[in-house]
């Protein structure tokens, strides 16, 4: 009796706290193996509205037919950035199924929706906000969820990494300090979902890569000469899908 009343008083005060008693949210994490990219969809599990984040042209089919099989409506097919190593299958998802694709203005690509701070993806009850964190690209972006409970960090904070800083006009120092800045002050128990992992990892917390990520606890000087000396060769895909990705993948002028 007792336990039931108590777990009854933590159920309310939960959805008292988050102010979420009737939303429901689905979340999809999906990897493609060749540039070890993750795409998301996340959507309301009520409405069936439905973000689709950082597609990959290969693997397009497969997230069509998951989104047919979860009865989900896309309202916007979104990249974090103009991705160096994928060709992006936002342009895919857009001519299946007419949905709007959206990047950051900042990127210099073209897209249906251009984004700038602060803005939202709206998709049923729920909204993505945009938080502009520069240093792998000028344009990259990291998506929160309205209850900051997740973010989508693209390829600014990865798990106990980071992205490069050494072409696409990257900068560490910008880097450094947009991560700081701008996913730092989330809470601690804010997930953070990357846009790519090469170790097998899947989630991580704001509070762990706050302790945990070797690049990011250093200074922002050594931070700058560890990224200036890291020495990684060019991504094979770079001249393919850095020009796809401008056009958000979409190979027709129509668009
Ligand atoms: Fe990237």
């Amino acid at each position: 009796m007792f336990s039931r009343h108590v777990s009854r008083a933590v159920a309310i005060a939960r959805s008292v706290a988050t102010g979420a008693a009737d939303r429901k949210l689905l979340l999809r994490q999906l990897f493609e193996p060749a540039s070890c990219t993750y795409t998301y969809v996340i959507a309301d599990a009520r409405s069936r509205d439905a973000v689709v984040i950082d597609p990959v042209l290969e693997t397009a089919p497969r997230d069509l037919r998951l989104l047919r099989e979860l009865r989900l409506r896309v309202r916007w097919a979104v990249n974090t950035h103009v991705h160096a190593d994928h060709v992006t299958g936002s342009g895919a998802l857009r001519l299946a199924l007419s949905c709007p694709t959206a990047i950051s203005g900042a990127s210099g690509a073209r897209a249906d929706r251009l984004l700038g701070e602060g803005e939202e993806l709206r998709f049923g009850a729920f909204a993505l906000q945009v938080r502009p964190t520069p240093g792998h690209t000028p344009g990259c972006i990291t998506l929160v969820l309205d209850d900051q409970s997740a973010a989508f960090t693209g390829d600014a904070l990865l798990i106990r990494g980071c992205g490069r800083t050494d072409f696409q006009q990257g900068c560490p120092r910008t880097l450094y300090r947009s991560i700081h800045e701008q996913i730092f002050t989330l809470p601690e128990s804010c997930h953070i979902y990357p846009g790519h992992d090469y170790c097998g990892h899947t989630v991580s917390t704001v509070g762990e890569e706050k302790r945990l990520n070797p690049r990011l606890t250093l200074s922002e000087d050594e931070f700058v000469r560890v990224m200036d000396g890291l020495g990684l060769p060019r991504p094979k895909l770079m001249d393919v899908a850095v020009p796809a990705n401008l056009r958000c993948g979409i190979q027709d002028d129509a668009a």
